[in-house]
């Protein structure tokens, strides 16, 4: 289709980097699960608002009024992108690991959560208030369903239940059933947050569709800078809970108390939950990255990965010493996203070289998802560090992985490098 054969334009297309070997090449940046390149579209509307910034819901001036309403719009544009339903708040946050913390906060008392041991740690890790259930890695996406379904039924005692699942995976890149899982955590109850980080980026969410009552996702890995995040979904929860951050802009009246103490009323609104100077060029950011997208047309965005993906599996395909990981069998459908090892190579070395002799920039490590890792490699990850890569000695199986992924700004240049690089 001649109308998604052309990449969209992204930051850092011109960008070179010494190779060990001499001399100097293009940088291929294929590591899009982590933080994908901005948009020049996104560099370009945040450059021409640039001049006009000013403070959020803090000012009279023509500036901050202008500022307040490109903010305020912005949730309006991330609604749609996001196709919420009426009544549906959009919280802006700094990442999704800060929405998930902010909905782990205002869980009702005694909700239980479950939750997949597969899951990237900010979906595994911020429900620390609550009752966790942590499923095991199904082997199919029904497998998924089933499990779910098992364990929200024998839930003792029957209170409110929230659900937490990626739509797709930053290690295998797999999709997850997250419709079917959706259904079921409704018919048992429960309700269920969508982890998109990786799928937002990749296919069109629709809340509304999907029926998901939460979804999370982060700019950086949109298609635009600047620390910023989402969570939107149903407002009931987020307005009955504690606000995420107390201060100025989430509290609607403070007053003394006669006992010398202070009343605060809280607004009911997203605002409950931002308070603080809000981070406007972030969240303008997302909103043109949205727009952009949108107008791109996901049809042709996922025409054009499909192809690259393809490309990549065939290619990794044609050397026996690479092992693709993938939960869901080889053929599942999947984003831009693959992980691998490669017999014989320390994964770490691998990634080095891939970058020192080739200019190419993935991951290795164990992605911040330890317990899947380990399932896909069949050995105990060694963790270190935040996220870090174990060593292995050289020769032996590696315990950890590279992952390539990419997305709407990669050219096919890069992943047929990648290919010739691992060949
Ligand atoms: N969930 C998934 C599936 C992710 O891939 C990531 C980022 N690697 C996160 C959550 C966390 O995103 P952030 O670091 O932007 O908070």
């Amino acid at each position: 289709d001649p109308a998604c054969a052309e990449p969209l334009a992204v930051l850092g297309r011109d960008v070179t980097v010494p190779l060990v070997t001499g001399g100097e090449v293009t940088y291929a940046a294929l590591d899009y699960a982590a933080s994908a390149p901005a948009l020049q579209r996104v560099w370009d509307d945040v450059a021409a608002y640039a001049p006009y910034y000013g403070s959020v819901h803090r000012g009279a001036g023509y500036l901050s009024q202008l500022s307040t309403d490109l903010f305020e719009q912005s949730r309006v544009t991330v609604a749609g992108f996001l196709d919420c339903r009426p009544g549906d708040q959009v919280v802006f946050t700094r990442s999704t690991t800060d929405s998930l913390n902010l909905l782990a906060a205002v869980l009702p008392a005694d909700c239980q959560v479950f939750v997949f041991e597969t899951e990237h740690h900010a979906s595994l890790l911020p429900w620390t208030n609550a009752q966790v259930t942590y499923l095991n890695a199904p082997r199919t996406p029904a497998e998924a369903v089933a499990t779910l379904e098992r364990a929200l039924a024998d839930r003792e005692p029957y209170g409110p239940a929230l659900v937490c699942v990626t739509g797709a995976s930053n290690v295998t890149g797999e999709l997850w059933p997250v419709k079917e899982l959706a259904a079921a955590a409704h018919a048992h109850g429960a309700r269920i947050v969508l982890d998109a980080a990786q799928l937002a980026p990749h296919h069109p969410v629709s809340v509304r569709d999907l029926d998901v009552d939460w979804v999370a996702f982060s700019g950086h890995k949109l298609y635009a800078p600047f620390g910023s995040g989402v969570l939107a979904g149903r407002a009931d929860w987020l307005q009955e809970g504690e606000p995420y951050l107390a201060g100025g802009g989430a509290s609607r009246k403070v007053s003394r108390r006669e006992d010398g103490g202070v009343d605060v009323e809280w607004h009911t609104t997203a605002a409950r939950h931002e308070a603080g100077s809000p981070n406007v060029i972030g969240v303008y950011s997302i909103a043109s990255a949205c727009r952009a997208l949108t107008e791109a047309g996901f049809d042709n965005l996922v025409a054009r990965e499909q192809q690259l993906v393809t490309r990549v599996r065939e290619g990794l395909a044609e050397v026996p010493a690479v092992r693709v990981l993938s939960l869901f069998g080889e053929d599942a459908p999947r984003v831009g996203v693959i992980s691998f090892v490669v017999d014989g190579w320390n994964s770490s070395h691998f990634a080095a070289a891939l970058s020192a002799e080739y200019g190419i920039g993935v991951r290795d490590g164990l992605f911040c998802a330890h317990p899947l890792v380990r399932t896909l490699l069949g050995s105990e990850p060694q963790a270190q560090g935040e996220c870090g890569a174990p060593e292995a000695a050289p020769g032996e199986r590696s315990l950890n992985a590279i992952r390539v992924s990419f997305g709407a700004g990669t050219p096919d240049e890069h992943v047929e490098r990648f290919v010739r690089a691992v060949k």
